[in-house]
């Protein structure tokens, strides 16, 4: 009987077509320097010794969201917290796409989850190459906003690094206005937070911001994100949330990290990282084997090398993890390098030298 059964002719013919996505950890390595899933270098303190858990936590932890509305400068109902912002890019597409019908848009070489969330649910895609530079094609998503109805722009953009143009942003927000929300991904916000457009809330009602504690907030492994939006969308994202979508573990550590203490800590990594990313790229950009540094308002760097497979190979034998980036759009022979402590970074520094 068990040899009849193959799982594989029950799953859906879009997942059977599937390949996981490849994160940082299932790409593994025996590294000992992880410098490919853009996380902080070390571990941020914590409390925890409650000793409720034979209850259920609260869906929307009352906390959690009246910190991260005062700390993001919009009001509570503006906000919904899930299980990192790439909950979030699903919920969106869960609640407002009909596979088969609707399409989501994104704008290559940028990250790849919002693809592989629309594939999971049968979802068309829309990929609107971005210019040489890095801007936005304006003119091929005002061609392309037929049945398209989510935008996700990831600002400053992974793995490029770059900011996303205002001028463009209100120009895509106002082709979009009662078509398609217009989901800015704003993960690496904290290290450029002048650039943010969450107070265009307020005047943009298909408008949503992605935001996580994952990166500037050094807790990828808590997995908390946030999504900020009209309360109308935020009120539609709630049917579709899980009912308990944060333990109470991770309620009562992000709300810590969302305290008054938490924020300012926060903004002491980010002055580091600063530092950090600043003197990487002006050691690599001397180097004959690179070719480019390209400029980064992130806790990472892309880094165009003469020849990308060479130095990843290099770097991986000798347990220094980098992220592949050369199979994206326009990205031939590039790595992008998470900054490191400051160790970290003089290890990378001379490994690559010693390629030279
Ligand atoms: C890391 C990252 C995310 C995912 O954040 P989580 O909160 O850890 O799920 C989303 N978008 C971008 C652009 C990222 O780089």
């Amino acid at each position: 009987m068990s040899e009849l059964f193959k799982a594989a002719s029950l799953a859906r013919s879009n997942v059977k077509e599937m390949t996981p996505y490849m994160s940082a950890r299932r790409l593994g390595g025996n590294g000992d320097v992880w410098l490919n899933a853009n996380e902080y270098p070390t571990a941020p303190d914590f409390q925890f010794n409650e000793r409720n858990l034979n209850r259920y936590p609260e869906c929307q932890p009352a906390n959690v969201i009246l910190n991260y509305a005062a700390y993001a400068g919009v009001s509570p109902e503006e906000v919904l917290v899930c299980r990192g912002a790439d909950e979030s890019i699903e919920l969106l597409i869960r609640a407002f796409c009909e596979p088969g019908k609707d399409a989501v848009m994104f704008c290559p070489p940028t990250y790849g989850m919002y693809s592989v969330s629309a594939e999971t649910f049968g979802v068309e895609q829309k990929k609107i190459p971005s210019m040489p530079d890095w801007s936005l094609n304006i003119d091929a998503i005002r061609d392309n906003l037929q049945n398209t109805k989510l935008i996700y722009i990831c600002s400053p953009n992974n793995p490029t690094g770059n900011i996303i143009d205002n001028k463009d942003l209100v120009q895509v927000l106002e082709m979009a206005a009662e078509r398609a929300l217009v989901v800015v991904d704003e993960a690496y916000i904290e290290f450029c937070p002048q650039y943010s457009v969450a107070s265009w809330i307020a005047n943009y009602p298909n408008l949503v911001v992605l935001r996580t504690l994952s990166k500037a907030f050094a807790l990828a492994g808590l997995r908390c994100g946030f999504t900020l939006a009209s309360a109308d969308v935020i009120e539609i994202l709630l049917k579709v949330i899980a009912p308990y979508p944060l333990s109470t573990p991770v309620a009562t550590i992000a709300a810590q990290a969302l305290s008054i203490e938490g924020i300012a800590t926060m903004k002491h990594r980010v002055a580091t990282i600063t530092d950090n990313r600043i003197a990487l790229s002006e050691a690599l950009s001397e180097l004959p084997i690179v070719e480019k540094v390209y400029p980064s308002e992130t806790n990472y760097i892309l880094v165009r090398f003469t020849e990308a497979n060479k130095v990843f190979k290099a770097l991986w034998e000798q347990g220094i993890i980098l992220r592949d980036q050369s199979k994206q759009l326009g990205l031939t022979n590039c790595l992008r390098i998470t900054i490191g402590t400051e160790t970290e970074n003089v290890r990378v520094i001379e490994a690559i030298e010693a390629l030279c």
